[in-house]
């Protein structure tokens, strides 16, 4: 099959399992996974299990009373390169409940956005990852890509977790470049890419020559690239793994992210889905 064969297979099967997706992702920011309480244990089951669904081989590691960060893998057994892609399900507190429209974890839609704490900042991010994984299994027919994810249950608290378990699984870790998906897209709705300040991302790198394909192939244009300060998992993933990363994401630019009535379109949510198929294929499988 030609790139357009399968691209095409798997955006076909975005749109003809959109609701379904939209209903899932719902039901994930029903889940009050505020950082630093119980809901984040509750939450880290319930993205285990929609990993498991897709195909994933899942470990939910657990570093005394701290957050789980949820390890997985899927490994097809062929050679090809493996991608690390990097997100949280925790989210971040709320303040001033009655000014928000309607209930942060009631999850509703109100004029084509879906109105929830964590919409945009990274549920959004983190579904549109796992819905990568089964539109792309779906238009090759199995296992397709050897990616590693990482989903952190503590970002929003500066990821106390993330040091001691990189320390302790480097060999897991071991990829060939990394995607931090927990980012929102650039004020004209277009991707924005960070590659860190420091070398050693290039804009040459396959990593970079991918997402701006991905870019191309949803957005029709190209993603403005920056270097700015990278976030802690970036960080840590780019220098003590030694990985070339870079960030970006789907999260909604106007998302409120961090504030009331944070959101994220339908539009943007089913235009992130087909961001990160993109971007996997075309890093891993081309
Ligand atoms: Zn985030």
């Amino acid at each position: 099959m030609s790139t357009n064969d399968i691209l095409d297979q798997a955006f076909h099967y975005i749109h003809e399992n959109f609701n379904r997706f939209v209903n899932e992702f719902k039901d994930l920011l029903r889940v009050p996974s505020i950082v630093g309480t119980h809901g984040v244990v509750e939450c880290a089951k319930m993205v285990e299990e929609f990993m498991t669904s897709v195909g994933i081989n899942v470990e939910v590691s657990s570093i005394e009373h701290k957050a789980p960060i949820v390890f997985g893998r899927l490994e097809p057994g062929s050679d090809g390169k493996t991608l690390l892609l990097y997100c949280h399900y925790d989210v971040y507190p709320v303040s001033n409940v009655h000014k928000w429209i309607n209930d942060p974890f009631k999850a509703e839609t109100v004029n084509g956005k879906i109105i929830a704490r964590g919409t945009s900042d990274s549920k959004g991010n983190l579904m549109a990852l796992l819905k990568a994984v089964e539109s792309l299994s779906f238009a090759l027919k199995g296992r397709p890509c050897c990616l590693k994810f990482v989903i952190g249950g503590d970002e929003e608290a500066g990821s106390p977790s993330l040091p001691q378990f990189i320390e302790e699984n480097q060999g897991k870790l071991s990829a060939n470049a990394a995607i931090i998906f927990d980012a929102t897209l650039d004020e004209d709705n277009t991707p924005a890419v960070n590659l860190g300040r420091e070398k050693p991302t290039s804009t040459e790198d396959d990593i970079v020559q991918a997402i701006i394909k991905a870019s191309k192939t949803v957005y029709g244009t190209v993603p403005k690239i920056y270097r700015s300060v990278m976030t802690y998992p970036m960080y840590l993933i780019s220098k003590k793994l030694g990985i070339k990363s870079l960030s970006t994401g789907c999260g909604s630019f106007n998302g409120n992210t961090h504030s009331i009535n944070e959101c994220i379109t339908i539009d943007e949510f089913r235009n992130g889905i087909k961001y990160a198929t993109s971007a996997i294929y075309f890093y891993t499988l081309e």
